[in-house]
């Protein structure tokens, strides 16, 4: 067997698509179990609609994802000649002809067959013509072969059998000079040795216009495998409505790649009803067989599962460095900085169970980074009452007399003074939690004592002290 060859070949006309993502993860998938290679192709041929905007989004999401490449990426745009020339030798072999029709003229001669009900394709005016110098402008066409079928043995949808006679005569070179896209990717797929065509459903029509070009130009027709599309819940296909789409958009908002690869995977692969697997299990895994036929359905709250899942059982020094941006964002990035070594981690151990993405736990960890913290009104008048004030304040003279600041002592000091005040631990932790961090909700009291340290659970245990002293009764 020959060495497996596949390829990821976006268009840069817009962020890179999350079902673009899958695509790619299918292709880099299959290239790493068969160890054969996953070569990255750019198509920028369509200059009016290609930025160089996009094109760094898409570098930037694969390697997001990690997601990455043996070869390229390649740029269409850099390899004209090329197109060129076996555009070329497609006409000196008689496969190919210059169409001297100007677009008014097939827009008429369409909207012709359209009113008469018939195929609305290119009428093969300039077929017999003989063309061999064309004066002005002139664009070549393939001769498609009208006869007979051309057969795919998918790799997922299985036998898919096309009627030759409906092929059109595609232009393959523009009136100016460029190529169009089922030209280059026969050129590109042939010279860069694909051996697996594995691209979205949307292009199962252009393999039958493909396929003939590869015959025509000599060279082997790869394997083809069309993936179906991905939908939103409504049974569209996914677009903004159902939420963001670009896989970049997804890092902003707090997600894992972990999390993006293993939730991309399911949609549409499946392995028994296995949810969680790992890059590796991934590669040892992952086939064609697996893959569904039908469409599959993008749903918002399983990817949040799968992200709080990764949360939770990732390493904590990585979740760590991967929260640093976050906490930048929300203001608190040098205060992150500042902290001893170890104390992210901690932080994170304690706020894991409550964050589904890296934006809430940004936002979860206000309280122990911000210098001063608001208390919330609400928690404030339910808790930080004027009878709970003086238990506070014991509290904090015990707190404040340990010998030394450990979890034992603190507890000890906790149970004095529940003992004292005859309350229970919930009735006492819910005023602590609303004095040291300002809100009704937070990981246990003790983890939120350890990472606030002693001189600031003193200082706003004494804070909480004064605001329920003053508080109406
Ligand atoms: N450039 C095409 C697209 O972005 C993909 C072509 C292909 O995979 O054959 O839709």
């Amino acid at each position: 067997m020959s060495e497996v060859r596949v390829r990821f070949a976006p268009s840069p006309t817009g962020f890179l698509h999350i079902g673009g993502v899958r695509t790619a993860l299918f292709n880099w998938l299959f290239a790493r179990r068969e160890r054969g290679k996953f070569i990255l192709r750019i198509e920028d041929t369509d200059q009016s609609r290609s930025t160089e905007e996009s094109i760094q989004a898409i570098l930037e999401g694969l390697r997001w994802v990690g997601l990455d490449w043996d070869e390229g990426p390649f740029r269409q745009t850099e390899r004209i000649d090329l197109y060129r020339q076996h555009a070329i030798t497609l006409f000196e072999r008689g496969h190919a002809y210059w169409c001297v029709c100007s677009a008014e003229e097939l827009e008429a001669r369409r909207k012709e067959a359209q009113a008469k009900g018939l195929a609305q394709k290119y009428d093969g005016r300039c077929r017999e013509r003989g063309i061999t110098t064309p004066g002005g402008e002139a664009a070549l066409r393939f001769k498609a072969p009208q006869e007979g079928q051309t057969v795919i043995d998918d790799l997922i949808k299985g036998r898919v059998v096309f009627e030759n006679i409906l092929l059109d005569d595609l232009i393959i070179l523009r009136s100016n000079g460029y190529p169009t896209y089922n030209f280059s990717v026969v050129v590109d797929d042939a010279l860069m040795g694909i051996t697996h065509v594995i691209r979205g459903d949307d292009h199962l029509t252009n393999t039958p216009r493909q396929i003939p070009i590869f015959h025509a130009l000599g060279y082997a027709v790869p394997r083809f495998g069309h993936l179906s599309m991905i939908m939103g819940s409504d049974k569209a296909r996914l677009s903004k409505r159902h939420g963001a789409t670009s896989i970049l958009a997804y890092k902003e908002m707090g997600y894992l790649p972990e999390a993006m690869i293993n939730y991309l995977v399911r949609l549409g692969w499946s392995f028994g009803d296995q949810e969680i697997f790992s890059v590796q299990e991934l590669i040892e895994k992952f086939t064609f067989d697996q893959v569904q036929k039908s469409a599959a359905v993008f749903n918002p709250d399983k990817l949040l599962w799968v992200n709080a899942h990764y949360i939770r059982q990732g390493e904590p020094k990585r979740i760590a460095e991967l929260l640093q941006p976050f906490l930048a964002q929300a203001g608190l990035g040098d205060e992150a900085r500042a902290m001893p070594a170890g104390w992210m981690e901690r932080l994170v151990m304690a706020l894991r169970e409550r964050s589904q993405t890296l934006v809430e736990m940004a936002q979860a960890a206000v309280p122990y980074l911000q210098q001063d913290i608001p208390i919330e009104d609400e928690a404030a008048e339910k808790f930080l009452t004027p009878a709970i004030a003086p238990i506070l304040g014991h509290l904090a003279e015990r707190l404040a007399a340990l010998q030394e600041f450990t979890k034992p002592g603190q507890e000890a000091a906790f149970k004095e003074v529940m003992e004292r005040a005859g309350l229970k631990m919930g009735q006492l932790a819910q005023p602590v939690r609303v004095a040291l961090t300002g809100r009704a909700a937070s990981p246990g009291i003790f983890e939120v004592i350890d990472l606030l340290g002693r001189e600031r659970t003193l200082a706003r245990l004494r804070k909480g002290v004064e605001r329920a002293k003053a508080a109406r009764p």
